[in-house]
C-alpha cells in the first residue's frame, strides 16, 4: 500500500479523498492556490504544496506544478478528485513517465470515454443500448439538418468535448436545429477548444439515472447499482438519491450488467459511472461515462456500505475488490442536495464572499438515520469567484424515501448560512414539494415546477401571527437577557410579555403570558424551534435593528418589535427607498462576458437574454425585466468586469 498520496484538488472533494487515506493510514500532501492558503483542504492534509496563482489555470490545472509537488514530498500517488485534471489522459501519461500512480482509470479508457462521440461508437459496439442518432461529426448545418430529419424532432445537439451540461442544445424543428448547431458548435469551441458536434434523439420527459462501476486490475468488475439525478437545473444535477424510485429489479439488472460489459471492454478499473437517459417506458440508452469518482458519488456509499475512495485507493495500489456482485446489496435510500454559493432569488447567481455563519446540523448516524455533509468551507472560510460555487453535499439515510425526505428537509432547515447567498431555500421547496415526495419525477421537474423561477412565497396570515408569537418571545427573551447582565432583573423588573409586531405595515398584537407556545431558543442562536401543539418548526433568525429577519424555507420575513405605545409611530416612518437602477443592466458579480447579445438600439422584451456572464465555472445570462429600448452599451464583449459595473442602459419605450 502507499504510504503518502498527493490530492490534486481543493473543496470538498479534496477533503473527502484525505479522510479516506487518513482512515487508511495513509499520509497526505495537499496543494493549493494562493486563493487557497487557508482552505480547508490546505489545513487537513498533512503536509501542503503551493502550487501557484489563485486562477487554476494557473496552479490546479498545470500537471507539471502537480508533478513537481509529488517529488517534493515523496507522495507515491495521485488522486485527482473530480475536475480539474481527473480527465486528462496526458496528465496521466506524465504521471506514468515519473513513476507516479494515478488513482483512476487507465489511460486508454480515459480518452475512449472522455470523448461523447467515440464513447458512443464504442458502447455500441460493446452491446450498450445508446440513444438513437448519427454516429459521426456533424460537418455543416445542411449536415445537422439531414441526420435531425432521419432521427426525427425533436433532437438534442451536443458538443463531444462537453461536460458540466455545457454546450448542449435541444431543437423542436429544421429552424431551431440550424440555429442550435451554430450556437452548440461556438459555444464548444469557447469552452473546449474543440468544436466537434453530435445530433441525437431528444428523449422526452426522461429520468437522468447512472450506475456506478468499480473494478480492480485483475478484470473483476462490478455494479454498485443506480443514482437517480433527475432533478437538474439547465442539465446540471441539484438533487440526487439512490437508488432510483423507477427502476425494477430486471431494468437494474439489465443496466448494471451492460454497464460492467462496457467497462470490461475499455480494460477499465477503479471506479467509474456510466450515466444513461430513461424514457418513461423504462427504455434506457447511455449517455456518457464518466472516468472518474462523481461528485454524487455518496449516496452509493450510503447505500452499499463501501468506500469508494477507499476502492480506488487500493486497486491503484495493486489489491483486488474485496467483494464479488452478489455481496452488493441495496440499503436504505440515499439523498444528497447539493448545496450551492448562488442567489435563488436572483435567477441563481453565483454569489461570493465570506461565510461569516455556517451552521448545518453535525454529522450523526442514530436511530438509523444517518446526516453526512461533505464540505471544504467553514465559518470564515472566503467563497471566490475562481472555482465552482458548491460549498457542501449534504446527505441523508434512512430505511425509506419518505424517511430520507424527512430526513433531509429536517438537516436544511437546520441549516444557517451567512455571509453569502446560498440555494437551501430552493433545495427546501423540492424537499416539501408533494411531486419530489410522489417519485413522479423527470429531468424536467424544476423547468415545470419552477417555471418562472424561484422566488420568496408570500406568508399567509397563519404564518404572519406564528411569525409574530415568535418574534415577540425572542425580543422578550433578548430584553430578559438585557436586564439580567445589567443587574435589573428582581421581582420588581422583569422584561414585558406584550409586544406589537409590525409586518408589513401591519400590526400583530402579541401577549406571550397568554400565548400557547414554547421556544427553544438562546439569545445569539440563529436557529429558533418554536412548538404551538403538535407543530414544530425550525426557523433561522438574524437579528436586526429593532427586530428579525426570520426566515422558514421559502418565506423570508422582516419584523419590528416593539411596545404597544410605540407602534402607531412606526407608521410614520419613511419607507427607504431603493435607487432606482431598472434602467440599467448591471454586472452582479466580477466575471468575463463573454457575449452581448443586443446592440445598441434594440428594442427587448421582459426576460430576454441581454449578456453572457461568464463567473465561477457558471454561464449566467443577464435578463432584460421590463420592455425597453437599448440606448447605450458600456462594456465590450470578452471585457473582464468588477461587480457594480453598468453594462448597458435602457429607455422606456
Ligand atoms: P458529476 O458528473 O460528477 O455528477 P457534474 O456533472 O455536476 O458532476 O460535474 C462534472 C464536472 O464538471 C465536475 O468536475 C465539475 O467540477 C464540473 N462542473 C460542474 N458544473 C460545471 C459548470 N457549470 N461549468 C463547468 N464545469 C462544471
Ligand atoms: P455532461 O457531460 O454535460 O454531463 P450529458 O451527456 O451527461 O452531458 O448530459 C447532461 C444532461 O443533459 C443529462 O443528465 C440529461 O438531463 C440531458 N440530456 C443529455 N442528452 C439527452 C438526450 N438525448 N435526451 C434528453 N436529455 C438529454
Ligand atoms: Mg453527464
Amino acid at each position: 500500500m502507499f504510504k503518502k498520496i498527493l490530492i490534486a484538488n481543493r473543496g470538498e472533494i479534496a477533503c473527502r479523498v484525505i479522510k479516506s487515506a487518513q482512515k487508511m493510514g495513509i499520509k497526505t500532501v495537499a496543494v493549493y492556490s494562493d486563493a487557497d492558503a487557508r482552505a480547508m483542504h490546505t489545513e487537513m492534509a498533512d503536509e501542503a504544496v503551493h502550487i501557484g496563482p489563485s486562477v487554476a489555470a494557473q496552479s490546479y490545472l498545470i500537471a507539471d506544478k502537480i508533478i513537481a509537488a509529488c517529488k517534493q514530498t515523496g507522495a507515491e500517488a495521485v488522486h485527482p478528485g473530480y475536475g480539474f485534471l481527473s480527465e486528462k489522459a496526458s496528465f496521466m501519461q506524465a504521471l506514468a513517465k515519473e513513476g507516479i500512480a494515478f488513482i483512476g482509470p487507465g489511460e486508454k479508457a480515459i480518452k475512449v470515454m472522455g470523448d461523447k462521440i467515440e464513447s458512443k461508437i464504442f458502447a455500441a459496439e460493446a452491446g450498450v443500448s445508446t440513444v438513437p442518432g448519427s454516429p459521426d461529426v456533424i460537418e455543416d448545418a445542411d449536415h445537422a439538418l439531414k441526420i435531425a430529419g432521419e432521427i426525427g424532432y425533436p433532437v438534442m445537439i451536443k458538443a463531444s468535448a462537453g461536460g458540466g451540461g455545457k454546450g448542449m442544445r435541444v431543437a423542436w424543428d429544421e429552424a431551431e436545429a440550424r440555429e442550435g448547431f451554430a450556437r452548440a458548435k461556438s459555444e464548444a469551441a469557447n469552452a473546449f477548444g474543440d468544436d466537434r458536434i453530435l445530433i441525437e434523439k431528444f428523449i422526452v420527459n426522461p429520468r437522468h439515472i447512472e450506475i456506478q462501476i468499480l473494478a480492480d486490475k485483475a478484470g473483476n468488475t462490478v455494479y454498485l447499482h443506480e443514482r437517480e439525478c433527475s432533478i437538474q437545473r439547465r442539465n446540471q444535477k441539484v438533487v440526487e438519491e439512490a437508488p432510483s424510485s423507477f427502476l425494477d429489479a430486471a431494468t437494474r439488472k439489465a443496466m448494471g450488467e451492460q454497464s460492467v460489459a462496457l467497462a470490461k471492454a475499455c480494460g477499465y478499473h477503479s471506479a467509474g459511472t456510466v450515466e444513461f437517459i430513461v424514457d418513461v417506458d423504462r427504455n434506457f440508452y447511455f449517455l456518457e461515462m464518466n472516468t472518474r469518482l462523481q461528485v454524487e458519488h455518496p449516496v452509493t456509499e450510503l447505500i452499499t456500505g463501501v468506500d469508494l475512495v477507499e476502492q480506488m485507493i487500493r486497486v491503484a495500489a495493486g489489491e483486488n475488490l474485496p467483494f464479488t456482485q452478489k455481496d452488493l446489496k441495496i440499503n436504505g435510500w440515499a439523498i444528497e442536495s447539493r448545496i450551492y454559493a448562488e442567489d435563488p432569488f436572483k435567477e441563481f447567481l453565483p454569489s461570493i464572499g465570506r461565510l461569516r455563519r455556517f451552521n448545518m446540523p453535525s454529522e450523526k448516524s442514530e436511530g438509523g438515520i444517518t446526516l453526512r455533509n461533505d464540505t471544504g468551507v467553514t465559518e470564515g472560510s472566503d467563497i471566490s469567484m475562481y472555482y465552482d460555487p458548491m460549498i457542501s453535499k449534504l446527505c441523508t439515510h434512512a430505511p425509506t424515501r419518505e424517511a430520507a425526505t424527512d430526513a433531509m428537509a429536517e438537516a436544511l432547515d437546520q441549516s444557517y448560512i451567512d455571509g453569502i447567498q446560498h440555494n437551501i431555500p430552493f433545495l427546501s421547496s423540492i424537499m416539501q414539494h408533494p411531486r419530489w415526495r410522489s417519485g413522479n419525477i423527470s429531468t424536467n421537474f424544476i423547468a415545470e415546477e419552477f417555471p418562472d423561477g424561484f422566488d420568496y412565497r408570500i406568508a399567509t396570515a397563519d404564518e404572519k401571527k406564528t411569525i409574530a408569537i415568535l418574534a415577540s418571545l425572542l425580543t422578550y427573551r433578548e430584553k430578559r437577557r438585557q436586564l439580567a447582565i445589567s443587574g435589573q432583573l428582581d421581582e420588581h423588573l422583569e422584561a414585558p410579555t406584550d409586544w406589537h409586531v409590525v409586518i408589513d405595515r401591519e400590526t400583530y398584537p402579541v401577549d406571550i403570558a397568554t400565548s400557547p407556545a414554547t421556544l427553544e431558543w438562546s439569545p445569539g442562536d440563529r436557529l429558533a424551534k418554536l412548538i404551538i401543539g403538535d407543530t414544530s418548526n425550525i426557523y433561522q433568525v438574524t437579528p436586526q435593528p429593532g427586530g428579525w429577519k426570520i426566515s422558514f424555507r421559502d418565506l423570508m420575513v422582516q419584523v419590528f418589535v416593539c411596545r404597544p405605545a410605540l407602534s402607531p409611530l412606526l407608521a410614520h416612518m419613511p419607507e427607504k427607498v431603493e435607487a432606482d437602477t431598472s434602467n440599467m443592466l448591471i454586472c452582479p458579480m466580477p466575471g468575463v462576458l463573454t457575449s452581448l447579445l443586443v446592440k445598441e438600439g434594440d428594442i427587448v422584451q421582459a426576460g430576454q437574454s441581454l449578456a453572457i456572464l461568464e463567473a465561477m465555472k457558471m454561464e449566467n445570462v443577464l435578463h432584460a425585466v421590463k420592455k425597453a429600448i437599448v440606448t447605450k452599451i458600456h462594456a465590450e464583449q470578452g471585457a473582464q468586469l468588477a461587480v457594480d459595473t453598468v453594462i448597458m442602459e435602457f429607455e422606456a419605450c
